[in-house]
């Protein structure tokens, strides 16, 4: 469904990313894991047309799209939960989902789609009216996936979701992601410092480092990977 190839992204004269390659096929959830620094917010960034890369070429269901604007790319179907959340404090619940479905025109099925985002975080639904900046941290987060799903994504970037969380939240979150994944067939692309958690879920996995792909696998294989355990999974 999306495949980099050999992209090289800068910020000015600094090379954030060195040659990048990587696939995600139709379905599937990939996770793209490495320490602070090592690129994974420049992969999701590049791929956004947020900073575009340099060099190199990313192909979505077999077209480039590394030359297109960002939201020619959300029209494409790539949605992306940014690190961080930023979704739209003085905004109440239902005005942030109703954003994420700004280019849609089907009232119908937006509302339907409103009305799912609330039976999965009911927690939600009941602070429809509330401003956003106002929720806890954990529901902020899931605030911003349902705002991402309002678009009707085929493929959903997110940027460490579990940034900040406390450990039941997140594996909430985790539960759910893997949920949307399942039942709404929509391909995840999960970049996270919380390896364990994020290679659960996965089905496939990348390791960055200094901006460089070093390891795929299968996630169940990087799991019990000698190398990963010691510098991703604290044992
Ligand atoms: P983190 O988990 O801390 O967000 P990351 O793996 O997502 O880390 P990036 O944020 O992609 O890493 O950063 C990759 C490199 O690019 C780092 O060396 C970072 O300092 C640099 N970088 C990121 N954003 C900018 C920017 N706007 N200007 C200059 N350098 C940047």
């Amino acid at each position: 469904m999306l495949e980099l190839r050999d992209i090289q992204t800068y910020y000015g004269a600094i090379q954030a990313l060195k040659n990048v390659s990587l696939k995600i096929g139709e379905g599937e959830i990939v996770t793209l894991i490495g320490a602070n620094g090592a690129g994974k917010s420049t992969t999701l960034m590049s791929i956004c047309g947020v900073t575009p890369p340099r060099r190199g070429d990313i192909l979505f269901r077999g077209e480039p799209i590394h030359r297109r604007s960002a939201e020619d790319i959300v029209r494409l179907g790539i949605c992306q939960v940014p690190e961080g959340r930023h979704i739209f404090p003085q905004m109440s619940v239902l005005e942030n989902l109703e954003m994420g479905a700004y280019l849609r025109r089907d009232a119908d099925g937006i509302k339907r789609d409103i009305a799912e985002a609330f039976e999965r975080f009911p927690i939600l639904g009941r602070r429809r009216n509330q401003a956003g900046g106002t929720l806890s941290g954990g529901e902020q987060q899931m605030l911003a996936i349902s705002r991402a799903l309002l678009s009707r994504p085929s493929l959903l970037l997110l940027d460490e979701p579990s940034l900040g969380l406390a450990p039941l939240i997140i594996k909430q979150i985790f539960e759910i992601i893997k949920q949307i994944n399942v039942e709404n067939g929509t391909t995840v692309f999960l970049v996270e410092q919380n390896a364990n958690q994020a290679l659960k879920i996965a089905h496939r996995g990348y390791v960055m480092e200094n901006g460089a792909i070093t390891l795929e696998d299968r996630a169940d294989a990087l799991l019990s990977n000698e190398d990963v355990k010691r510098a991703y999974l604290g044992i």
